[in-house]
């Protein structure tokens, strides 16, 4: 190697440590805030890390008022106020949303349905006011719980729903939604590595500064919140998870959870407890995850190999079953004798 070579080599080797030992120093910007009924936690690393922060809280407030069912004014609070009668307009982000939401349903053989605002609203379950309707109540309300009922005119971003009583209700899609379009929002601002946990819908945008995968813990259903069964290393993925520990009410010992299997009109019993998703996109994510929950291991695991996603499910006897593709890269913690780990294809 002659003098010139050396130089060379040793100038990029000090930039190399520099940028390296830079990238390691980098201290990320947390940031929490309220949103969407939940605990938003940003964690971004870069320049402007707190105004994109602030851009995403402000955008997921944009996208809550729009969907919720609560907010006079907003798409969805809209449409329900005129379904029987007439079409409303809706702007391209609720559409997409339901537009979305409606191919996961055709998917899913009905599955997963935004249509079962009527079933949110009897049960009350997160309310307070939540209660065991009678079988009459339910009976009464599932003629109301059909996604085919949903009408979108492609050409005027306007919905309507078919029956007097139907009511939209995306909370099964709508915070994974929310957290793709914060990731959009980051790239767009030249961020590479961040990673935002809405309520337990988590998504990353590449890799940590280090250059090392983000590290997801996934809840123990069965154990206080902050407890993890395991760890799924990622990157650039949503990791989403729907459980029956989320948000539920015991009566006599018996769970009655939030996720309602829209055929019967009670909260899905399928055999799984916990479905965590692991896709590029969050809000498929969240809206698989949900059809899973209700479809139960057989018919699930149909469903997530049509859609080439990953997953990590649990089941009611305690066993914990993860896809191929992320076995490398899921680790289990120890839980005793608790769960069982199970590899099956
Ligand atoms: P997730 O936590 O994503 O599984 O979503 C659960 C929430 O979605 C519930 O709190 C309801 O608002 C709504 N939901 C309940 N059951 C269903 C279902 N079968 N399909 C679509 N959304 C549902
Ligand atoms: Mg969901």
């Amino acid at each position: 190697m002659n003098k010139s070579m050396v130089i060379t080599l040793c100038f990029f080797l000090l930039i190399a440590g520099l940028t390296l030992g830079y990238q390691l120093r980098q201290r990320p910007y947390e940031i929490e805030s309220f949103g969407m009924g939940t605990i938003i936690s940003q964690t971004i690393f870069g320049s402007h890390s707190a105004t994109v922060g602030a851009q995403v809280i402000q955008q997921i407030k944009y996208l809550e008022n729009m969907m919720t069912i609560n907010a006079p004014g907003g798409d969805i609070n809209c449409l329900n106020g005129q379904a029987g009668r007439r079409s409303v307009s809706l702007h391209s982000e609720s559409y997409a949303v339901i537009r979305s939401a409606l191919r996961f349903s055709r998917m899913s053989g009905g599955a997963f349905d935004i249509t079962v605002g009527p079933l949110v609203r009897l049960w009350g379950i997160g309310t307070g006011k939540a209660k065991i309707p009678s079988d009459e109540a339910i009976k009464k309300v599932l003629p109301l719980i059909d996604y085919k009922d949903v009408c979108l005119d492609t050409r005027q971003y306007r919905a309507s729903l078919k029956k007097s009583g139907q009511m939209i209700d995306l909370g099964g899609i709508a915070k994974g939604y929310a957290g793709d379009v914060a990731i959009k929002t980051y790239k767009r601002n030249g961020i590479h590595s961040a990673c935002v946990n809405i309520g337990g819908n988590v998504v990353t945008l590449g890799n940590r500064p280090d250059g090392g995968p983000w590290r997801i813990g996934i809840q123990d259903p069965r154990a206080d919140n902050g407890k993890i069964v395991g760890v799924v290393k990622v990157s650039g993925q949503a990791v989403v998870t729907s459980g029956d520990y989320q948000r539920y009410f015991i009566v006599n010992g018996k769970r009655y959870h939030h996720i309602f299997n829209p055929r019967t009109g009670y909260p899905a019993n399928s055999g799984l407890i916990s479905v965590t998703i692991i896709a590029h996109s969050s809000a498929e994510a969240d809206a698989l995850a949900t059809a899973v929950f209700v479809l139960g291991y057989d018919n699930g695991m149909h469903l997530i190999k049509r859609y080439g996603v990953n997953a990590i499910l649990i089941t009611a006897d305690m066993k914990i079953y993860v896809t191929p593709g992320i076995r490398g890269s899921f680790h289990l913690e120890d839980t005793g004798e608790k769960y069982q780990y199970v590899k099956k294809s």
